[in-house]
């Protein structure tokens, strides 16, 4: 399988007045189209920043990012929304959703830059919607749903799209264990129907036995690789 994403040196340094964060020291890492890449590490290793720089949501200090062979690090606001619109979906930890939309509101929301006719985005909203196991929830605004049924509208709205990568940070930070497994099912069991890349964020260990390869972060570095020999799943 081919790389779908090309790290190559990448660093990301904040500025906090006289002091300098070094968030991303130097990374060197290749995704597969299709493979479910779990970043591991503790709470300040860089796990969410790297994300956010694959994900076009902010901008490297230096290095490289290629996805699909375009180069992202280079990409204009302009062409980096558009790049975004087509290739990402993401998950957060506290969901996100507006609290204001109801769940088919929020999930259609997701379509609005596709060039979809609200009719047919509601139509898409609402079949996403149901195979998240929301089909009688549609119009219950976020205050009025449970925590993990808010992560499946957010499931549904990143989803909903087909973007070719889902990137996830700590999807399930804030719910149940039980509730965890139900949702690292739901959103591995989608990206694999639909052969769709999945990077997820989390210091829980136990989510990474979905994961092909799981990449350990440590002070802005990748500290080891390891390969999945027992993937709950499928290997590609
Ligand atoms: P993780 O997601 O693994 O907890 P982060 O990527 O959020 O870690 O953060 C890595 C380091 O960069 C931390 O030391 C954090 O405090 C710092 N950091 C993250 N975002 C910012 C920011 N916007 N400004 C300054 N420092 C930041
Ligand atoms: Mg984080």
């Amino acid at each position: 399988m081919e790389d779908l994403i090309i790290l190559n040196n990448l660093r990301k340094v904040y500025r906090m007045g006289d002091e300098k964060i070094i968030a991303l020291n130097d990374i060197n890492l290749s995704i597969k189209r299709k493979e479910f890449l779990c970043l591991l590490g503790t709470s300040g290793s860089g796990k969410s920043t790297l994300l956010n720089l694959m994900a076009g949501l902010e901008k490297p200090t230096r290095g490289e990012i290629f996805i699909d062979k375009l180069p992202v690090h280079k990409m204009n606001e302009r062409e980096v929304t558009r790049f975004r619109q087509k290739y990402v979906g993401f998950v957060f930890q506290s969901f996100n959703l507006i609290p204001t939309l109801s769940a088919l509101e929020n999930v259609a929301l997701g379509l609005t830059f596709q060039r979809i006719p609200k009719s047919k985005r509601e139509k898409m909203a609402k079949k996403i919607l149901t195979e998240v196991g929301l089909g009688n929830r549609l119009h219950h605004k976020p205050s009025e749903l449970s925590g993990g049924q808010q992560q499946r509208v957010s499931i549904a709205r990143a989803f909903v799209g087909k973007p070719k990568i889902v990137f996830a940070d700590e999807p399930t930070g804030n719910l149940d264990s039980k509730t965890t497994m139900e949702i690292m099912d739901l959103i591995t069991g989608m990206a694999r129907e639909s052969d769709q890349t999945l990077v997820i964020v989390t210091h829980d260990i136990e989510i990474s036995v979905y994961a092909h390869r799981i990449v350990y972060l440590r002070d802005g570095n990748i500290e080891k690789i390891e390969e999945n020999q027992n993937i709950k799943g499928e290997a590609i």
